[in-house]
């Protein structure tokens, strides 16, 4: 079975082929307008993907050496996203399936972050249900227990803040480039996480906040500079080591939780901040430590692609579990 995929929640545009759960290709073309206004501006986004849907569909095609009519199936993310964005990616898999006369899958950019995991890459397992799956992206921060591939529930999430905005953010007040999450862990991995104390925030149970997180770290920083001014630049590699350092305490403390609780010892991640080397080193001491084993998903799936779409596409189609014409997107979609 050969399934397009297209993603278009946010700032990347991406399609992908797939054979069955076999990637045959996976473009990606990330927006680089939106560095400049340190975040994403909604408006240039859409924009953006108009010019670039064409474009990377057929390339994604191209790259997979097959023909458009050897498809037998599209699937695009409905949500959740950026309406406008979103539109985009919407219109174009409909008229397109309508075109060809082929089946539309929608597909939970949410469920999709988790079920990259099904993609067949050699050297990566997949997880066996039931599993836990903290999904950890720039607009999202959650814990889902897995039961099979589309019975999932949200356990805990964020109340304010994602775990990658506070990344961002945190990056934001260093005066590092957008997005900061990539240069944070750079530069964590050369600085001592113990050089500097952040208060983690209270919350109960297996619900997430990093806004105080960020406020800590702005007035931390503040003070600091107010007595000395090179405090950033002589402390940077530092100051990232311990922020990143209770970032991570904090997912690690609430994924413990989340086990406990659940019975559940198979964890796995999804969602761009999964790239982040030194989560990915703290679940390696959770096997240990917890008598965990986790699954991390190969780098390029981790961070907005369309393969994930659709290996979502793929598994739905084996349910003909398909999509109407009139579908519309969806921006604050749940799982
Ligand atoms: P959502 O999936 O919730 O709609 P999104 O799609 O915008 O959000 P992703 O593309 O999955 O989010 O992830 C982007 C986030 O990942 C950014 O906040 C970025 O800073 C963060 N990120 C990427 N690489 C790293 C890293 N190595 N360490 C920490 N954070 C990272
Ligand atoms: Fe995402």
């Amino acid at each position: 079975i050969y399934i397009l995929g297209i993603e278009s929640s946010c700032d990347d545009t991406s399609a992908s082929i797939l054979l069955n759960n076999k990637v045959l290709s996976n473009v990606v073309a990330s927006q680089k307008i939106h560095e400049e206004y340190g975040g994403v501006v909604p408006e240039l986004a859409s924009r953006a993907h108009q010019q670039n849907i064409v474009p990377v569909v057929h390339q994604a095609i191209k790259k997979a050496g097959i023909t458009k009519d050897m498809l037998h199936a599209i699937a695009f993310t409905r949500g959740p996203g950026l309406m406008g964005s979103l539109l985009v990616g919407t219109s174009f898999a409909k008229s397109l399936a309508f075109g060809l006369n082929i089946p539309l899958i929608d597909v939970n950019h949410m469920q999709a972050h988790i079920l990259a995991h099904f993609i067949d890459e050699s050297g990566f397992n997949k997880p066996p249900f039931p599993f836990l799956a903290m999904t950890i992206s720039g607009g999202h921060t959650q814990i889902v227990k897995v039961t099979n591939y589309f019975e999932m529930e949200v356990i805990g999430e964020t109340l304010d803040d994602a775990v990658g905005e506070a990344f961002d953010k945190s990056g934001k007040i260093l005066g590092l480039g957008y997005p900061a999450g990539p240069e944070i862990d750079k530069r964590a991995q050369l600085g001592n996480p113990k050089a500097f104390q952040f208060t983690k925030p209270k919350v109960d149970g297996l619900n997430f906040s990093f806004s105080g997180l960020k406020t800590g770290i702005l007035y931390f920083i503040q003070k600091e500079v107010k007595a000395n001014p090179n405090f950033i630049s002589e402390r940077l590699n530092d100051i990232c080591a311990s922020i990143q350092y209770t970032i991570i305490g904090i997912l690690i403390d609430k994924l413990k939780l989340a086990s406990k609780h659940t019975g559940i010892n198979h964890i796995a991640i999804g969602g761009g901040v999964s790239a982040n080397s030194g989560i990915r080193e703290a679940l390696k001491k959770g096997e240990q430590k917890f008598g965990w084993t986790t699954y991390v998903p190969k780098f390029e799936y981790t961070t907005d692609n369309a393969a994930m779409i659709a290996i979502v596409g793929y598994l739905k189609f084996l349910e003909h579990d398909f999509a109407d014409q009139n579908i519309s997107a969806s921006a604050r979609l749940k799982i």
